[in-house]
């Protein structure tokens, strides 16, 4: 791909500009141990170099042995991506010299990466999108370095190796991205589909998913892209969006003043909300690739690809064409429901408990489930079989649609069924006519201005009294009937 130098001060002003962007996103894969020794990747808590063995601090004299696991999550991930898988690949070694790689080479692959020519399809605001997915393969992670300063004041940096050698799958898309938005929807829709497969827990505030942005400016109409800048740093979703987005614009701005851009790398400040050069690229890296002789090459023979492929779940594409054509739901309720994984599973077990209509399922998921979710963090103990109970109860008209919202809060407390809920706070509704006869009847004796105004011609006070009935009996009455009630009363005369 050639990098040319755009045209100068002379196309200045008249120029329009098209961004073009390309991401690379680094994600730790979902194993017990790292990616060639028996170390727990279990990170939490972890004193400081206390997950570490003689291979993954890269002692020498030791041999790395492949952690099957992981290669079978970059397969599902191809698979997922719809890529081409490598019937043979091989590892290299990627040479260079850094504090945080103890070996001096990460090993990783470079020419024959197991997954190739994917692509990934996902939603933005402007409409559906696909991007093309150059490859994504497997390698180990670096160990953490922190530079702080000692007792004495002196600046010091100190190494903490319990991340050295954790797996790690590199996922390169073509330069396909043109806009900041679809950037973020990318980096969403691949953390979406790396969690419904279970190849990686993909936090992002915990670095187990890092994105990183390509983006250059092109004269609208030319094939060449410009000069590149790459941005690190970015530690939400939001932040990519941001940071792209403030990445065309600078570049924008320069192009404009007939600047020549330069090759470089420049990370995002948060707080102040702008991109700073962090190198510039003075020549293009030489890591010396040359295959890695302690490792024998990598064969996915189709057997094991067909069980791969067997065992994947419906992935977010799929089970939100089929909540569209199927189920009937809105294309936006499918994409709020399936971009939430927990949302998701508990609509399926609810779908799966009870034969209530799916549309009122999704309405309880994406209003009341969702709402309970931003509140505490966290959906609870919502069981799918309790809300499908719950919402036939509202269905058969047992309760009340106020009273099923303050019954499912009281369920994701502690789980307690929505039966059991019910009965302690008396909440069924109360459909006996006689029973709402007598609740009416005190309203109306209560209101005679209310009564007076309904036979003077004002029928809209009929609503403010089913109200009051409504008020009287904690909202157990059932509307429609004390509604029919009202009506009755008020023209019968009395
Ligand atoms: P490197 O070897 O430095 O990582 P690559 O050629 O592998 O560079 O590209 C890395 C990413 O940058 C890919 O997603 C690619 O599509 C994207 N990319 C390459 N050139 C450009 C460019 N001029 N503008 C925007 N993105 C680019
Ligand atoms: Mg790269
Ligand atoms: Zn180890």
């Amino acid at each position: 791909m050639a990098e040319t130098a755009l045209p100068g001060p002379a196309a200045a002003g008249a120029t329009r500009w098209e961004a073009v962007i390309g991401i690379e996103v680094h994600a730790q894969l979902r194993t017990a141990s790292k990616m060639f020794c028996r170390c727990s990747t279990d990170l939490r808590d972890a004193r400081p170099n206390s997950r570490t063995c003689p291979v993954c601090l890269g002692l020498p004299g030791v041999l790395p042995v492949i952690n099957r696991r992981a290669v079978e999550l970059v397969l599902a991930t191809g698979i997922a991506i719809e890529a081409e898988i490598a019937p043979v690949t091989r590892w290299d070694r990627k040479n260079y010299f850094y504090p945080d790689l103890p070996k001096g080479y990460q090993i990783s692959q470079y020419d024959l990466p197991l997954a190739s020519h994917g692509r990934l399809t996902f939603d933005t605001s402007e409409g559906p999108c696909t991007v093309r997915i150059r490859r994504a393969h497997l390698e180990e992670d670096t160990a953490r370095l922190q530079h702080t300063t000692d007792e004495l004041g002196r600046r010091i940096s100190l190494v903490d190796f319990n991340r050295s050698g954790l797996p790690l799958m590199e996922v390169v898309t073509e330069a396909d991205i043109r806009t900041a938005e679809q950037a973020r929807r990318y980096a969403e829709e691949l953390r979406l589909l790396l969690r419904t497969i279970g190849a990686s827990d993909a936090e992002m505030e915990n670095g187990q998913l890092r994105v990183e942005a390509n983006v250059s400016l092109r004269p609208v109409g030319r094939e060449e892209f410009g000069t590149r800048v790459e941005v690190k740093n970015m530690n939400s979703f939001r932040a990519v969006e941001r940071a792209i987005a403030f990445e065309i614009e600078r570049q924008g701005r320069a192009l404009e003043a007939g600047e020549v851009l330069v090759q470089e790398t420049r990370g995002w400040d948060d707080v102040r909300n702008e991109t700073y050069r962090m190198r510039v690229k003075e020549y293009s890296d030489d890591y010396r690739y040359f295959p890695e002789p302690d490792l024998p090459p990598l064969r996915a023979d189709p057997a094991w690809l067909d069980s791969i492929r067997a065992s994947l779940p419906e992935l977010p594409a799929a089970r939100r064409a089929r909540y569209v054509a199927e189920l009937g739901l809105s294309p936006y309720d499918a994409g709020v429901i399936v971009g939430d994984p927990a949302a998701s599973a508990l609509f399926e077990e609810a779908l799966a408990n009870g034969a209530v209509a799916p549309k009122a399922l999704a309405n309880w998921i994406t209003g009341e489930y969702l709402r309970v979710v931003r509140q505490r963090g966290d959906g609870g103990h919502a069981s799918g079989a309790e809300l499908a109970h719950l919402v036939a109860m509202v269905e058969e008209g047992r309760i009340s649609g106020t009273n099923a919202k303050e019954i499912f809060a009281r369920h994701v407390e502690a789980g307690e069924p929505v039966e059991q809920i019910v009965a302690a706070l008396g909440l069924a509704q109360i459909s006996d006519a006689d029973a709402l006869a007598a609740a009416v009847n005190e309203v109306l004796a209560a209101h005679q201005a209310a009564v007076s105004d309904y036979r003077a011609g004002k029928q809209q006070v009929a609503g403010f009294l089913v109200g009051q009935v409504m008020k009287a009996t904690r909202g157990q009455a059932n509307a429609a009937i004390v509604q029919r009630l009202i009506r009755e009363r008020l023209e019968g005369g009395e």
